[in-house]
C-alpha cells in the first residue's frame, strides 16, 4: 500500500530492540528504508535486526561519545542519516517529596538531553536529505502533568518545546520535525508500570494491568504498530508539510 517509498533510505531509530522502536524499525524497513537500531543491550537489537535485514548497534545515548561512534558506524553500514527516530526512554515513578535529584537527572539524561545529543549528531545528515525527517517519541505526559512522575513528565514536556523549536527553526528546509504523543502502550515499559503498582499498592498484576489500562480513555492499551504507523507516515515524502505536530495516539484520552 505505501509501496516502496523508502527504498534505499536509512532510518535510525534509538531503542529499537523493543516495543515502539522495533515496531517503527518493522514499518520504516517495510516501506523500504534501511534501519539502523541503537539501544544499551544488544541481543535484543540483534534479533530485531535479524528479522529486519538492519543493523545493530550497542550505544548508551546518555554517553555522547557513544553516540558519535554508534552513528558513525551506522553511516559506514547504512549511508546518510536521512530520518531519525528518537524513541529510547526510561519511565520511574515516586511521590514528589521521595524523588531523588538521581532520579530526576536519569531520566532528563535519557529522555531529554539525549534527544539534543542525538539531533545534533544527526543534524547535517538531515538537513543533506531531499526529506529530512525527524520523529521524537513523546508522550500524553507531554500534554499535562503526571501524578508521581513529574521528572518524566517534565522530560516529555522539553521534548515538545525542542520539537517544536526545531520545526520552527527549519520551516523553511527540507527537514520536517514532528512528535508523536502515545497514552499506555502495549510494550515492556508499561509491563514494568504494571509491576511497580502491584509491588507498591499489593495489587494483583491482573488488577493492576487493569488499572493502567483504564488510564487510556479507550479502555485499552495502544497498539505499537498503531504509533509505528504514524511514526511511517510522518517520513513518507509525501508528508513534507507536516512540521512541527504533536500527534496524540492515546484512545482519545487527552480530547
Ligand atoms: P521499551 O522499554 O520497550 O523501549 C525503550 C527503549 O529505549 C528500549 O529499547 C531501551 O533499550 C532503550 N533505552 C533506554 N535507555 C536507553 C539508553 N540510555 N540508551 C539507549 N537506549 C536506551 O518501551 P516503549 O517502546 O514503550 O518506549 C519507547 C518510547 O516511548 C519511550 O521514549 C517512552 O517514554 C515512550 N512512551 C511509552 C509509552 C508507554 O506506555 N509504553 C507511552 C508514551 C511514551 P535498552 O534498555 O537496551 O537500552
Amino acid at each position: 500500500m505505501q509501496g516502496k517509498w523508502l527504498e534505499g533510505r536509512h532510518a535510525l531509530i534509538t531503542g529499537g530492540g523493543t516495543g515502539i522502536g522495533a515496531a517503527a524499525a518493522a514499518h520504516l524497513h517495510a516501506a523500504g528504508a534501511k534501519v539502523s537500531l541503537l539501544g544499551r543491550r544488544l541481543e535484543p537489537l540483534q534479533q530485531a535486526a535479524e528479522r529486519l535485514g538492519g543493523y545493530a548497534v550497542s550505544c548508551d545515548v546518555t554517553q555522547p561519545d557513544q553516540i558519535a561512534k554508534a552513528f558513525d558506524e551506522a553511516r559506514t553500514m547504512n549511508g546518510p542519516i536521512e530520518m531519525l527516530i528518537v524513541n529510547a526512554g526510561i519511565a520511574e515513578s515516586a511521590p514528589f517529596h521521595k524523588m531523588t535529584r538521581e532520579g530526576w537527572d536519569r531520566i532528563i539524561a535519557t529522555n531529554l538531553t539525549a534527544a539534543f545529543d542525538c539531533t545534533q549528531a544527526a543534524l547535517s545528515d538531515l538537513m543533506e536529505s531531499e526529506n529530512g525527517r525527524l520523529v521524537y517519541v513523546a508522550s500524553v505526559a507531554s500534554l499535562r502533568g503526571v501524578p508521581y512522575a513529574a521528572h518524566y513528565a517534565a522530560s516529555k514536556h522539553g521534548l515538545l518545546g525542542l520539537m517544536r523549536s526545531l520545526a520552527a527553526e527549519y520551516a523553511k528546509t527540507n527537514l520536517t520535525v514532528n512528535a508523536v504523543c502515545p497514552g499506555y502502550v502495549d510494550t515492556p515499559m508499561t509491563d514494568q508500570s504494571i509491576a511497580r503498582v502491584s509491588e507498591i499498592t499489593g495489587r494483583s498484576e491482573q488488577d493492576s494491568r487493569g488499572l493502567i489500562t483504564n488510564m487510556n480513555a479507550s479502555g485499552r492499551l495502544v497498539d505499537p504498530d498503531g504509533i509505528a504507523t504514524m511514526i511511517l507516515t510522518l517520513c513518507l515524502p509525501q508528508s513534507r508539510d507536516i512540521n512541527g505536530a504533536a500527534v496524540t495516539i492515546d484512545g482519545g484520552t487527552s480530547a
